[in-house]
């Protein structure tokens, strides 16, 4: 290739022109092969399969090879006129449909004009039609019948990622092939294969790195490729890669892990806030947290080598990998991928939160002093040692509070019941039997070094600033925010969690929060640069949830 041609794309050029330079797909390459030596190729197949897998490199080296007049043992020779004119997309007897633009019945009625005439060059007049599901049920109507009776000349071959749009008679007319996704060394394979003929050299690690990234797609791999060999001539690193695709390092996907295990939810969401002041890309980020926790738990089953994470065992592993791989990055719902990851990093707190025997009904004059303990994140051990030192009798814990609490509402609840019932009279603090909640003076008293704790997760800040404690029932805490920032309310609804979670720890025992509107007097926002910069991280986060910030900053 001279080096003063315009650039062609990696894949473009490293494609597939014949079935011995696709990678992988055996099964499907020798069945191809075996049809066209035969000349029994089907006048209509379906190539189904993840995005890069091959799926139209394989219709077009089909495509030669039934049109191949220099045909070797059923592989194209890429020699020939017809084999050539292919490659080159000059002739007129291919049509290759992109049918996510072309999916209705216009479309169709002109492929049914053009199938009428034989092919003025090839041997056989071939249409491509990619991303086929995307045809809509009208124009498959019309298809069908040229389907069911093509003519001698005309071949259809169709793409999809999502065969099972196809309707049921269009499947049964079509010989199918399944393409699987791509391994890591059949992608690390080609990619050496390319660097070699570019004359590029790279670390294992690098490959290895971009062949796991690529998920099982050959086409991803050589763009990621290609993106890093255009800014850089110097040999590729791994450190690069992570660079250039703005990956996060090694040691901090381990420290998110830590936390993850641990349940140091706080340390989490940091690193979490860390990430995002560097513009790292939270979905790569958690495509590699999982492929570490999955090296790690391999490793914890005595296989290779998972580093300090392994020591955490396979049953913690494989639950922490559980957490994160239910995540969708692609659809996180409300609060965005964010959210999911600090509930992920969370979840070991609602567990201890929700497995807490309930508030002993104890005699007692004072209220507990929080043990100075409390201000540090607790590490992850079981309940009844992580439990505060008053609620560690061994009180028989009832069935609907142990339930596993993977969702805030099964957590919320089981600490909801943990307080007196509702009719149960108040009695103020001075007498001799009270309530085992905190007060509100307590909370109070507590309130400052609590906005402190809290403050530490950024996303948080402003929700506890903008809030004050205006009432506790049982082992309730009611929070006011300002009647004209509601928004605020809605907010710390759904990051409750956190909030209780910090509240708890100043006062040394679990409580609940609820979080109302209220006409409550409030400082103003913080003026801090600081505080104006996470106000705005907070709003970029929530923006759709964030209708009235007219008031606000
Ligand atoms: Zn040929």
């Amino acid at each position: 290739m001279s080096s003063t041609a315009p650039h062609q794309a990696l894949y473009r050029r490293w494609r597939a022109q014949t079935f011995g330079q696709i990678v992988g797909q055996q099964a499907v390459v020798e069945t191809l092969q075996n049809g066209v030596r035969s000349g029994r190729t089907a006048h209509g197949v379906l190539f189904a399969g993840p995005r890069g897998t091959g799926k139209t490199s394989l219709a077009r080296i089909l495509a030669k090879a039934i049109n191949c007049t220099d045909l070797r043992d059923g592989e194209p020779c890429d020699a020939c006129p017809s084999c050539v004119a292919i490659r080159e997309g000059r002739t007129l007897d291919l049509f290759e449909i992109d049918a996510a633009s072309n999916r209705g019945i216009e479309a169709v009625r002109a492929i049914r004009d053009l199938v009428q005439y034989p092919p003025g060059e090839l041997a056989h007049k071939v249409f491509i039609l990619d991303e086929a599901h995307q045809i809509t049920k009208d124009a498959w109507g019309a298809l069908l019948k040229t389907l069911e009776e093509p003519p001698e000349f005309v071949n259809f071959m169709f793409a999809s990622t999502e065969p099972f749009g196809f309707p049921a008679a269009i499947l049964s007319r079509l010989q199918r092939f399944d393409l699987r996704r791509l391994t890591v060394p059949e992608i690390a394979g080609k990619m050496r294969m390319i660097l070699e003929a570019e004359g590029r050299a790279a670390d294992t690690d690098a490959i290895d790195l971009i062949a796991r990234l690529a998920a099982g797609g050959m086409r991803d791999a050589e763009s990621m490729l290609d993106q890093l060999l255009a800014t850089d001539s110097k040999s590729l690193t791994a450190d690069r890669v992570r660079e250039v695709l703005g990956l996060v390092d090694e040691e901090t996907v381990e420290g998110f892990l830590n936390a993850l295990l641990s349940g140091e939810a706080i340390v989490g969401i940091d690193l979490l806030d860390g990430l995002e002041d560097q513009g790292r890309d939270l979905r790569a980020f958690t495509d590699q947290a999982i492929e570490r926790l999955r090296a790690a738990l391999v490793a914890s089953l005595g296989r290779g080598s998972g580093g300090g994470l392994a020591a955490a065992g396979p049953a913690a592993l494989s639950a922490a990998a559980r957490r994160l791989a239910s995540i969708d990055p692609v659809h996180p719902g409300p609060g965005g991928l964010r959210l999911q990851l600090e509930l992920a990093v969370l979840a070991p707190v609602e567990a201890r939160a929700s497995a807490l025997p309930p508030f002993p009904t104890v005699e007692r004059t004072t209220m507990p002093t929080p043990r100075p303990a409390a201000m540090t994140p607790r590490p992850a051990v079981d309940a009844a040692t992580a439990a505060p030192s008053h609620t560690r009798q061994p009180a028989p814990v009832p069935a609907s509070v142990t339930r596993p609490s993977s969702s805030a509402p099964a957590a919320k609840s089981a600490a909801a019941s943990a307080a007196p019932p509702p009719s149960a009279p108040s009695v103020p603090p001075t007498t001799k039997r009270v309530r085992t909640g905190p007060t509100l003076q307590f909370l109070l008293e507590r309130w400052a070094e609590i906005v402190e704790v809290i403050s530490k997760s950024p996303p948080t800040k402003p929700l506890i600033l903008a809030c004050r404690p205006v009432g506790v029932e049982g082992a309730v805490v009611t929070l006011g925010f300002p009647e004209a920032q509601s928004f605020f309310k809605d907010v710390a609804e759904r990051r409750r969690a956190i909030l209780e979670d910090g509240v708890s720890r100043v006062l040394g025992m679990p409580v609940s929060v609820r979080c109302v509107a209220a006409n409550v007097e409030v400082s103003a926002l913080p003026e801090d640069p600081d505080g104006t910069r996470l106000l705005s991280e907070f709003r970029r986060i929530y923006g759709d949830d964030i209708v009235d910030v007219g008031d606000v900053g």
